[in-house]
């Protein structure tokens, strides 16, 4: 796929990140995206997206019973979102280490959640649980043609 051809395509995963409306609001859109840049994956997919209420309650369909999902909808729902299609071998899991814990009060230090948020309610970012949820998430928030297919000048810096 990439390099001298060690990493195969098919151990190449992609993740859903989502910058939620308190991120954007609070100024926080130059500062998460650098730490996924800075870690070396590969930015597929990028735009600034006022997310309609049908779109939310499909992405969180799984919370549908829970207390807090009107509130989360709301809060989604509530200014725009930066989406974002990440990139790399690991990144799913990786993303979420980057991203910390649910609750940012838990969310260890040097995580963008543990750094930059107090409350599970507003926790700043999204970032898909598996990789088979990368590729639904993906597919639901952009449509055919948002993604760019590229590759980066680093990568034989970042992938022996
Ligand atoms: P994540 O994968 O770490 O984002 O966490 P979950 O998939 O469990 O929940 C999705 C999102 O729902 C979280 O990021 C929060 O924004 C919200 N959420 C989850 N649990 C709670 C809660 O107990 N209260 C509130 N207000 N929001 C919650
Ligand atoms: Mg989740």
């Amino acid at each position: 796929r990439v390099s001298a051809g060690r990493i195969v395509a098919s151990s190449v995963e992609q993740s859903y990140i989502m910058i939620k409306p308190d991120g954007v609001q609070r100024g926080l859109v130059g500062e998460i995206i650098s730490r996924f840049e800075k870690k070396g994956f590969l930015l597929k997919g990028l735009k600034l997206f006022q997310c309609p209420k049908d779109l939310a309650q499909e992405h969180y369909k799984d919370l549908k019973d829970k207390p807090f999902f009107p509130g989360l909808i709301e809060y989604i729902t509530s200014g725009p979102v930066v989406c974002m299609a990440w990139e790399g071998v690991g990144v799913v899991a990786s993303a979420r280490k980057l991203i910390g814990a649910t609750n940012p009060l838990q969310a260890e230090p040097g995580t963008i959640r543990g750094d930059l948020a107090v409350q599970t309610g507003r926790n700043v970012v999204h970032g898909s649980d598996s990789p088979d949820n990368g590729k639904r998430e993906i597919a639901l928030w952009f449509k055919e043609g948002e993604l760019c297919e590229w590759e980066s000048v680093l990568t034989p810096w970042l992938i022996e």
